[in-house]
């Protein structure tokens, strides 16, 4: 456990060494003690053991000093630790001024000059102000804060892209944490500055950007290697699954990913069709779990970072980032999965990330506590969504244009819902429009049937409307269906181009796409059965093709 700090401030060095060497002899063994000959300077300390997370559990300053008096340091201060025990030292002629000023700041104590002797004078009274310290402090939880506002895009960014990345971080909402102020003052930034993400070591970025955050953390932010032997577009489960048997089968292999590990699966608050795992788990567990282990076999994983462009080279693939660095590789496994499609109603861009979410059920579910929230559509992850935050908010309301969510909704979801009391599903619902000011309020429903339209107050809603393949970037030698998804295998063969571009003597493998030694699996392939399980066999079906394609090179 690290120890909590007394600080002590005099301008006057000799009175300073003496209560410095007093208060060490017999209190070294439980605290860390500091001292200062001048008031900024100690005030700037305090600030920064703030930002660090650590417990400070006496100050004693000296009164008069030339920078200001001890009474107004000692009160600037309650402010960032209230908690704290405060001391003033003062001489026998100021007494009376400074009662009067205790009074204003409410001093624990004041100490008459010289305290002679100690084990009389001055242990006596800073063991009790410590033992009460001690009783009723709180331990403080270490980590990553991130401080701002709770319906504000910018401070969501920072919660999806850290919780996403399996990073422990605690969310201080500036209008409701009592602490959130505290950080903003020690920092010396104002509520303007926001959101201000304070970092373990004490250091801190006022509303960074993400890969500037990402090396921050210690996210690999640049591939090591010069020539890869697979190189994986995207870290959802077929992305991950191939990482996994790529590294463990001895593959010099690199992951890539733009936002966080985990795709779609990350997002779901309950997989409960996993093979092995018949309590089922969350998306974030599954996602921990498949990073552990490819990391442990020895892939390498970047993010955040996407790739715009590939070019191929003499058979070499070269991969373009969107930072303009280049990565080369022998074959390519493309598994960026799908996008969730955008809900077009007036207003919409105004709110997304400030009320209005695509997926985020488990970034943003513990705000929604006692709201009333609305989630669009009835499939299963609209439903998987509708579940996890009825255990937060008053009151979920399900909108689908269709009759019911039983044709839409796996059975067991539709059930669970059914015996859920704060779920509510509205049948012929469909948004027509969102409003509110600067975070959402309100939004417009219509009802299919009739044409009736009906505004009601909302905090959150959540859409989960469909999804499209994420491949606007893959350049048009790697043939795709007409809604963009990427053809592979047999299916290649059907197409009117394929004997234009495929040189090869032999078929293309399954999972390979139009330009030999590039494969695309899970959700991106077309014709693939959408769904974790199957994202998972096809990333490590794919590791066998680039097994047999790297053996002919
Ligand atoms: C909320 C929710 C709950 C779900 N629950 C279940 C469930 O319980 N059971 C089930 O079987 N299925 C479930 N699904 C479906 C399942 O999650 C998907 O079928 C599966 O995740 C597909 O995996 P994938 O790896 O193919 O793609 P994705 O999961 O979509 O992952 C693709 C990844 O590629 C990244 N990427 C995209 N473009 C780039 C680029 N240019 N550069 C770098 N990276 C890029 C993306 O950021 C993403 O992380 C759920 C889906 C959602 C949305």
């Amino acid at each position: 456990m690290r120890l909590p700090f007394i600080v002590i401030v005099d301008d006057d060095m000799q009175v300073l060494r003496s209560i410095q060497r007093d208060v060490r002899n017999e209190y070294r063994q439980e605290y860390r003690i500091i001292a200062t000959g001048s008031a900024n300077e100690a005030m700037e300390l305090i600030k920064e053991l703030k930002l660090k997370n650590e417990m400070v559990a006496l100050i004693i300053s000296d009164q008069r000093m030339p920078e200001m008096e001890g009474v107004d340091f000692l009160e600037s201060l309650k402010e960032i630790y209230p908690d704290a025990k405060l001391v003033l030292l003062t001489a026998y002629s100021d007494i009376e001024a400074v009662i009067r000023a205790i009074n204003k700041v409410k001093l624990d104590y004041y100490l008459v000059k010289p305290w002679n002797p100690p084990r009389e004078k001055l242990y006596p009274v800073l063991d009790d102000l410590l033992g009460e310290w001690q009783a009723l402090y709180k331990p403080v939880i270490e980590g990553i804060r991130i401080i701002g506002y709770q319906w504000s895009p910018k401070s969501h960014r920072l919660k999806e892209f850290l919780s996403g990345n399996l990073v422990p971080f605690l969310w201080m909402d500036v209008e409701t944490h009592q602490d959130a102020e505290k950080y903003i003052m020690s920092a010396n930034k104002s509520q303007s500055d926001l959101p201000l993400v304070v970092l373990r070591d004490g250091s801190f970025m006022t509303d960074p950007v993400l890969p500037e955050l990402a090396a921050r953390i210690g996210l690999q932010q640049k591939a090591t290697g010069i020539m890869y032997d697979v190189l994986i577009i995207g870290g959802g489960p077929a992305g991950l699954s191939a990482s996994v048997y790529g590294s463990c089968e001895g593959l010099k292999t690199l992951l890539i990913e733009r936002s966080n590990p985990g795709g779609q699966a990350g997002n779901s608050a309950r997989i409960e069709n996993y093979l092995g795992f018949p309590n089922g788990l969350s998306g974030a567990e599954l996602t921990q779990r498949a990073i552990a282990q490819t990391l442990r076999f020895g892939t390498e994983v970047l993010t955040p970072k996407a790739v715009k462009n590939i070019r191929v080279q003499d058979g070499y693939k070269i991969i373009e980032m969107t930072d303009g660095s280049e990565i080369q590789s022998k074959s390519i496994v493309i598994a960026t999965g799908v996008e969730y499609a955008k809900l077009e109603v007036a207003g919409i861009d105004k709110f997304t990330g400030s009320g209005v979410y695509y997926g985020s059920a488990s970034v943003e579910a513990r705000a929604c506590r006692e709201e009333i929230v609305y989630i669009v559509g009835g499939g299963n992850s609209a439903c998987q969504a509708a579940l996890h935050i009825s255990k937060f908010a008053k009151q979920v309301n399900i909108l689908i244009r269709q009759d019911g969510i039983k044709n839409t909704a796996a059975n067991y979801l539709a059930e669970n819902i059914s015996k859920t009391n704060n779920i509510r599903v509205l049948p012929n619902t469909e948004v027509v429009s969102v409003d509110g000011g600067n975070v959402l309020e309100q939004i417009t429903l219509k009802n299919t049937r009739t044409g009736e339209e009906n505004p009601v107050p909302a905090k959150a809603m959540f859409i989960y409307i469909g999804t499209k393949p994420g491949t606007d970037w893959v350049n048009d030698f790697v043939l795709k269906d007409e809604k963009g998804f990427i053809i592979t295998g047999a299916e290649l063969m059907k197409t009117k181009s394929f004997r234009q571009l495929w040189k090869l003597d032999r078929d293309p493998f399954m999972p390979e796409t139009s330009v030999p030694g590039i494969f695309a699996s899970g959700d991106v392939r077309c014709s693939a059965l959408a769904g974790i399980s199957s994202a998972v066999a096809e990333g490590a079906m794919a590791i066998r093709f680039v097994r047999k394609y790297l053996n002919e090179m």
